[in-house]
């Protein structure tokens, strides 16, 4: 018997690993639900359903005991539970105890429990760890530098927590970078929060089902317990995307769910309503090395567009009511809404603006008319046409992939002390151990960034996995601009969406109290 303790069991991804984990014989879950009412309600059907195989706990993550009695006893630790965007944008402690401080806790229960060399790690991160990108990278993979558009409290935490993981010394982690998920309730929780504002139309995005999500999680246990997972699979970090078909921007996926209502994006909305740039996703070059150990990728999003317009009452509004009606009720509602652009422009939160939009009043000048806005998914941009088709391929990504400064085309048993010296460089700083055993990635090593902070790290988090120091570059407060002056690494990117006078720190005081409210 195989026992599976599940964090996030009521999220999205999370109820359909706990619905595709329970299809396999001889297994058991533990799961870990917060004591509040739909809960209770979800916990109890749950037992009725699946009786003995399941175990419910009602706790919090944030307490060390409710994540020591989850862990007790289990194989495998699935940890898909987060405070999540706009949850997090509102409440951002509950969100830093839940997210880091939860996932600490799993880590460190695990750690204490004395079965630390048998109990597998499975954490599920974020796309949002990499923060935005355009037309110049939209491409990118697991070593690209990690930083978390500014304000999202949601990426910063979850930053801070894959390091604890990656640190911690566990012989069986992994890392699992989630990109955009599609499920069923994703326009009813998207048409709740100014958040629906914050996809710029010209963001690389990159989508899975909620169904390839829980298959991911299934076979992750099935294939490791009966021993079929491919060698080499544990203590590494990987990204989770979909094949070439899930590829698209912000503007294509609000356009696939409008075409449901029989409308389209430019019925429902005007291109300056949404950002044009501190958002998240890109299409991951990597997401096929995942699916050559997990074989996840099996749903053809097409079928599952058509699949939401079917089952969704909402979908068929579109048949009798006139777009502008939609538009007026369901979206621009909104705008008054703190997590929208135009309640920023109306209380002047000019970190906001100049985060979400640029320095000089940008969101003022932007055109209303679409025929003025410059679509990347009609081949356009501000420096003239593309070829959009090209730049979706992947002989395209591979000469515009990010520099993770040392050389790649080395194994990793080949990797040494020069090769740490040179990746530390291109971080703006040093290595400050003297030797390391060649091609051991797993035993920390010294480091010093260019502020002089010193800290310990394996070769794996800074080379392979991208993250840096742990002082300075994890938010708050959110200075990339000013730390890209510094780090080459960060440098070859920011600077693609941020002018280069941006070198500054953006504000996160008094004036935010209006903004965020704790529950
Ligand atoms: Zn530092």
């Amino acid at each position: 018997m195989i026992t599976v303790a599940l964090t996030g069991a009521s999220g999205s991804m999370g109820s359909e690993a706990l619905k595709q984990l329970l299809e396999l014989d001889d297994l058991k879950l533990k799961i870990l639900l917060r004591p509040k009412k739909s809960n209770l309600l979800l916990g109890k059907r749950l037992l009725k359903k699946y009786k003995n195989r399941l175990d419910v706990i009602f706790g919090d993550l944030s307490e060390y005991k409710d994540c020591e009695l989850l862990i007790k006893d289990v194989d495998y630790v699935l940890h898909c539970g987060a405070i999540i965007p706009p949850k997090s944008d509102h409440q951002p402690s509950s969100t830093f105890n839940s997210n880091f401080g939860g996932t600490k806790n799993l880590v460190d229960a695990v750690l204490n429990s004395g079965r630390a060399d048998e109990i597998k790690f499975v954490n599920i991160g974020t796309v949002a760890l990499y923060g935005n990108r355009d037309y110049h990278h939209p491409w990118g993979r697991v070593g690209d530098p990690l930083m978390p558009s500014t304000y999202d409290i949601y990426a910063a935490t979850k930053l801070k927590a894959e390091r604890y993981v990656l640190e911690a010394g566990l012989p069986h982690f992994v890392s699992l970078r989630q990109t955009a998920i599609l499920h069923k309730n994703m326009f009813m929780n998207n048409i709740k929060d100014g958040l629906m504002f914050h996809t710029c139309w010209n963001a690389p995005l990159d989508w899975v089902t909620d169904i390839d999500s829980g298959l991911l999680c299934k076979n992750l246990v099935k294939f490791d317990s009966e021993g079929t997972l491919k060698e080499g699979f544990w203590q590494k970090v990987y990204n989770i995307g979909s094949d070439d078909a899930g590829r698209c921007t912000g503007f294509d996926v609000f356009d696939d769910g409008f075409k449901l209502m029989g409308g389209s994006t430019k019925k429902f909305f005007k291109p300056n309503w949404n950002v044009i740039r501190n958002f998240h996703g890109m299409w991951f070059y990597d997401s096929d090395l995942l699916n050559s150990y997990l074989d996840y990728q099996k749903t053809d999003l097409n079928e599952y567009w058509k699949g939401l317009g079917k089952k969704l009452w909402y979908f068929k509004l579109g048949a009798i009511v006139p777009p502008q009606l939609i538009s007026k009720f369901v979206i621009q509602r909104l705008f008054s809404n703190t997590n929208s652009p135009l309640y920023w422009r109306k209380i002047r939160h000019l970190g906001r603006l100049e985060a979400f939009f640029g320095p000089n009043e940008t969101l003022e000048t932007l055109p209303d008319k679409w025929d003025d806005f410059p679509l990347l998914s009609e081949g356009k941009t501000p420096e003239g046409d593309i070829d959009y088709n090209e730049v979706k391929t992947k002989e395209w990504a591979s000469k515009h992939l990010l520099n993770h400064g040392y050389d790649e085309t080395k194994p990793d048993n080949e990797l040494d002390i020069s090769d740490m010296r040179q990746a530390a460089e291109f971080r703006g700083g040093k290595c400050l151990s003297s030797t390391m055993t060649k091609g051991d990635l797993y035993t920390k090593l010294e480091w010093e960034c260019h502020d002089g902070h010193r800290f310990m790290a394996t070769p794996y988090t800074i080379l392979k996995a991208g993250h840096w120091c742990p002082e300075c570059c994890q938010p708050l407060p959110w200075h990339w601009g000013e730390l890209s002056q510094h780090i080459p690494f960060f440098a070859q990117v920011y600077w693609d969406t941020h002018d280069k006078s941006e070198t500054g720190t953006y504000p996160i005081s008094n004036d935010e109290d209006d903004f965020i409210s704790e529950e």
